[in-house]
């Protein structure tokens, strides 16, 4: 089943809710107030048990995706899923079922598996070694290395030009 926009969007969004700020590792979900709101604001029941869900399966995709751990380790997350078919305009339609508060986590791991778990690459850490952003490449080419231009991508390109530029002066 193919991964909707949306779907993209919001395992993104889980994927980048720890970012460095100011040199220092945050976590916008870390308030359970403020996440509760996230969460029923991305479509789920923001329940305290959904944003345990969530947390989990970020925890997981984050070192998937690093390739700190094989995606066995996701196989856990699984549970509870099962679908079920439905006649929907005189054809079978196959419908998730899984409780509600697994909803939202249940979704992030469908579309990393839409988008990463077939090989496609598509979902890549940035490059910045120092930026814990994620990236989801839709350019033909794949090649994109940077969460943002404008941000990790002209850092990098700076700090580059600063390296050659001091080891040409050291030569
Ligand atoms: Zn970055």
């Amino acid at each position: 089943m193919a991964a909707t926009a949306s779907d993209e969007e919001f395992l993104l969004a889980v994927l980048n809710s720890t970012p460095v700020v100011d040199g220092a590792p945050t976590d916008d979900l870390a308030d359970r107030a403020r996440a509760r709101r996230w969460l029923a604001a991305a479509g789920g029941v923001g329940s305290d048990a959904e944003l345990r869900h969530v947390l989990d399966v970020r925890q997981a995709l984050q070192t998937v995706v690093r390739g700190e751990q094989p995606p066995d380790v996701l196989a856990p997350l699984l549970q509870g899923m099962t679908y079920v078919p439905a006649m929907a305009d005189g054809r079978i339609s196959w419908i998730l079922s899984v409780p509600p508060e697994r909803r939202l986590a249940a979704r992030a791991v469908l579309a990393w598996d839409a988008l990463a778990g077939r090989g496609s690459g598509r979902l890549r850490p940035c490059a910045n070694d120092e930026c814990r952003l994620f990236l989801i490449d839709h350019s033909k080419a794949n090649a994109a290395r940077w969460c943002s231009m404008a941000v990790c991508g002209n850092r990098m390109k700076a700090r580059r030009h600063y390296q050659r530029t001091r080891s040409l002066q050291a030569e």
